[in-house]
């Protein structure tokens, strides 16, 4: 498999080179020279494989041999562990579980498909990788618990104190093993700024191994184009198939703009945000204007200036009329996001989380619009249990805690304080790294 920046078409990375980079030093987004076809028998017998079979054989065609398939094998089956039901609530109307992983969101497809792939990469099992991110919540958890217990990686999180979620802060500050957490006193700027100085600094890099594991990082949208298959196998192939995806970053979108780029047929998506609507905007003039973000229920979708937008134009070679046809723009503010996850309670006995909400309210109403035949499935990208304090009280009831989600509830926090100072960090990185 071959990258090239999408600032630089001539240019050439290998998938590795790729995956540690994370970004192109010009500022692009790598995105693979070759997106295969696959062949009409695996979709004729698609309903007959397992999810990690349909997983193996996506993978085995968009790596194209960087990985061999025996060590390829055994990243998808202990990657992608958990289940991902497909629950039927209206008439053609499926919600696709994407939360079934250790971090009850969809993030945990992309965040353990790559660090097992990057642990294959590591090719000097002596020297440790030192995984570098900031976050404000989310991401990581996700990153955490993807690396957790991989062998040649040290994961080192940065978050801005008192300005996590209590849960958020258990799921990622609780693990030991090769994670650690630095409670940073500052803000979540503050933690990104000193991660991009590590990034930068000569003598922390001369010392060790320093990578990052942001979102846009290739090998997190590869396993996001996986459960697009999965769900097309398990329904009526005869009817066409509408995915509704709840979209911040649109990284998931663009995972199964990969799928249908690799013949997956799929009729439509729909890209339903919250109030933070650039691309429905975008969809609905042509023009692209990003602005600062605002804060709303469905936090994890608050983003401004979308990084996988670029990607989405060189899927398209930047034609507004075949983005247009592929993907229908749908929005909605708090309110409606929050009526939707009481009717549908009240309606179905089905609690929605702020972000499948909207992806739910998105597919109904373009469903009504088009009026024809269509299936129609949205992705569910968190468990409810994680918005706890807007979802019971639009329910007027409890949201059932998984286990594991309340077990890392009642464990002591174990991060490091440090203050908001990449000296600090430096000091720190090279002491214990
Ligand atoms: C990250 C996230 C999203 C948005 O996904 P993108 O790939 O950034 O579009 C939606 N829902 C939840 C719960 C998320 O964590």
């Amino acid at each position: 498999m071959r990258l090239y920046s999408t600032k630089n078409p001539s240019s050439d990375f290998s998938l590795k080179e790729a995956i540690f980079k994370g970004l192109p030093d010009d500022g692009g987004l790598f995105m693979p020279y070759v997106i295969p076809v696959l062949p009409n028998a695996f979709f004729e017998n698609i309903q007959n494989l397992s999810l990690q079979e349909i997983a193996f054989e996506v993978s085995k065609n968009m790596l194209q041999g960087a990985v061999p398939d025996d060590a390829l094998r055994n990243i998808v089956e202990d990657a992608i562990n958990f289940e991902v039901p497909l629950v039927p609530l209206d008439e053609n109307i499926y919600s696709l579980e994407l939360f079934h992983g250790p971090t009850y969101a969809f993030k945990d497809f992309g965040a353990r498909f790559m660090s097992r792939l990057m642990a294959y990469f590591i090719d000097n099992k002596q020297e440790e990788v030192n995984i570098l991110v900031a976050t404000s919540g989310d991401t990581g958890s996700a990153v955490a618990h993807g690396f957790l217990g991989v062998p040649g990686i040290h994961v080192t999180i940065l978050y801005p104190s008192g300005k996590v979620s209590d849960m958020q802060e258990k799921q990622f500050a609780t693990l030991g093993s090769n994670i650690t957490a630095l409670e940073v006193d500052g803000t979540f700027d503050d933690c990104q700024k000193m991660v991009k100085q590590a990034f930068n600094d000569q003598k922390l890099n001369a010392a060790m191994k320093l990578t990052s594991a942001n979102s846009i990082n290739i090998a997190r949208l590869i396993p996001q184009s996986f459960y697009y298959f999965y769900a097309y196998s398990r329904l009526d192939k005869r009817k066409p198939l509408v995915f509704s995806v709840p979209s911040g970053n649109f990284g998931n979108l663009l995972g199964g703009l990969l799928a249908k780029k690799m013949g997956l047929p799929i009729y439509k998506f729909v890209a339903a945000t919250n109030a933070n609507h650039v691309v429905p905007d975008y969809l609905a003039s042509g023009e692209f204007n990003p602005r600062p973000s605002v804060r709303t229920v469905s936090n994890a979708m608050d983003v401004g200036n979308p990084s996988n937008f670029e990607r989405i134009l060189n899927i398209f070679a930047e034609s507004f009329e075949d983005i247009k046809s592929n993907i229908d723009g749908k929005h909605y503010t708090d309110e409606e996001t929050k009526a939707i996850i009481t009717a549908v309670h009240k309606e179905q006995g089905y609690i929605l989380d702020p972000h499948s909400a909207i992806g739910y309210k998105g597919l109904k109403d373009y469903l009504a619009e088009e009026g024809k035949d269509l299936n129609g499935v949205f992705l569910s990208t968190a468990h409810p249990a994680k918005f706890l304090e807007v979802v019971e009280p639009l329910i007027d009831g409890e949201v059932q805690i998984p286990g594991a989600l309340q077990e890392a509830m009642n464990k002591p926090k174990q991060s490091k304080p440090i203050p908001a100072d990449f000296d600090a960090l430096r000091a720190y990185l090279l002491k214990e790294g």
